[in-house]
């Protein structure tokens, strides 16, 4: 009897499973919505859709997808992207990174590809830390949570990559968590259509390197905790000052705006020379 798949099983690599990732991580809740917001795309299939990835656990995720991709060094997914979709605008180019790789050794490449507006999808999975390389803090690890570099919690101040993203220039800027995968999926689907650059930071949970560490529970009580402090950005907006306690934060499409893509911007130069 042929097996049947279900429609987004199509998109994965079935030989590189089984896959790293510890039991009851959401990296892979966050990649599922990722090629289920590929399927609800009638533009994007896998000849024309590159996924490229940095360093950790949640770059992994380029190896199990179907797609051209590339796993790259770390930090330097938009770059290689870029480098991607300057040499062939047709192609639609998403980048998979993890907080540690595109805040921290990524950061530069991060704000200068939001300042260009090129058009790439990137979706961080933010788990909080450094997950592979042993749990160290990451510039979104919260201030006063443990990292093997902070056994007694961090001091520093946390990035607020969404923010961040907005203010350097990006077209899109959207939050949702491995608890809302509906939400997730659609909120990256919103970036597809975007033509610009468009970052969807996604949470989720590590249990291994994050959460236990900082006595977070079991992966579902990791899932209810986002459930219970994510706050929808119509209700954020209303909700008081003194509601929005440091571990409540918002979801949904933050920022939205037009602006001329790099793509654009670079066919004129290309004219302007002469080239066409
Ligand atoms: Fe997932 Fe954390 Fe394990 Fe990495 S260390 S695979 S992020 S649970």
């Amino acid at each position: 009897m042929s097996e049947i798949l279900r429609s987004y099983e199509k998109y994965f690599r079935r030989n590189r499973l089984p896959h790293l990732w510890c039991p009851g991580c959401g990296n892979g809740i966050a990649m599922k919505a990722i090629v289920q917001a590929i399927e609800k795309n009638p533009e994007f299939n896998q000849d024309n859709t590159v996924i490229v990835s940095g360093i950790g656990c949640s770059s992994r995720a380029s190896g199990y997808m179907d797609f051209d991709t590339l796993h790259t060094a770390h930090g330097r997914a938009i770059p290689f992207a870029t480098g991607v979709k300057l040499a062939n605008p047709k192609l639609n180019v998403i980048v998979i990174t993890g907080d540690g790789d595109c805040t921290a050794i990524g950061g530069n490449h991060f704000i200068h590809g939001c300042r260009r507006n090129i058009d790439l999808t990137v979706v961080l999975f933010n788990n909080n830390i450094y997950g592979m390389t042993g749990g160290q803090a990451s510039p979104m690890t919260p201030t006063g949570k443990k990292a093997t570099t902070a056994p007694y919690g961090s001091v520093d101040r946390t990035f607020d990559a969404c923010s961040l993203a907005q203010a350097a220039g990006a077209t899109y800027v959207a939050r949702s968590t491995a608890f809302h995968v509906n939400h997730l999926t659609d909120m990256i689907a919103g970036g597809f259509n975007n033509k610009g650059f468009s970052f969807i930071e996604a949470l989720v949970q590590c249990p291994t390197a994050y959460g236990r560490r900082n006595k977070m529970g079991a992966p579902a009580e990791m899932l209810k905790w986002m459930r219970d402090n994510a706050v929808m950005k119509a209700a954020w907006d209303k909700l008081p000052d003194e509601k929005k306690t440091p571990e409540k934060f918002p979801i949904g499409l933050l920022y939205e705006t037009n602006a001329v893509d790099y793509d654009t911007a670079y066919e004129s130069v290309i004219e302007l020379a002469g080239g066409k």
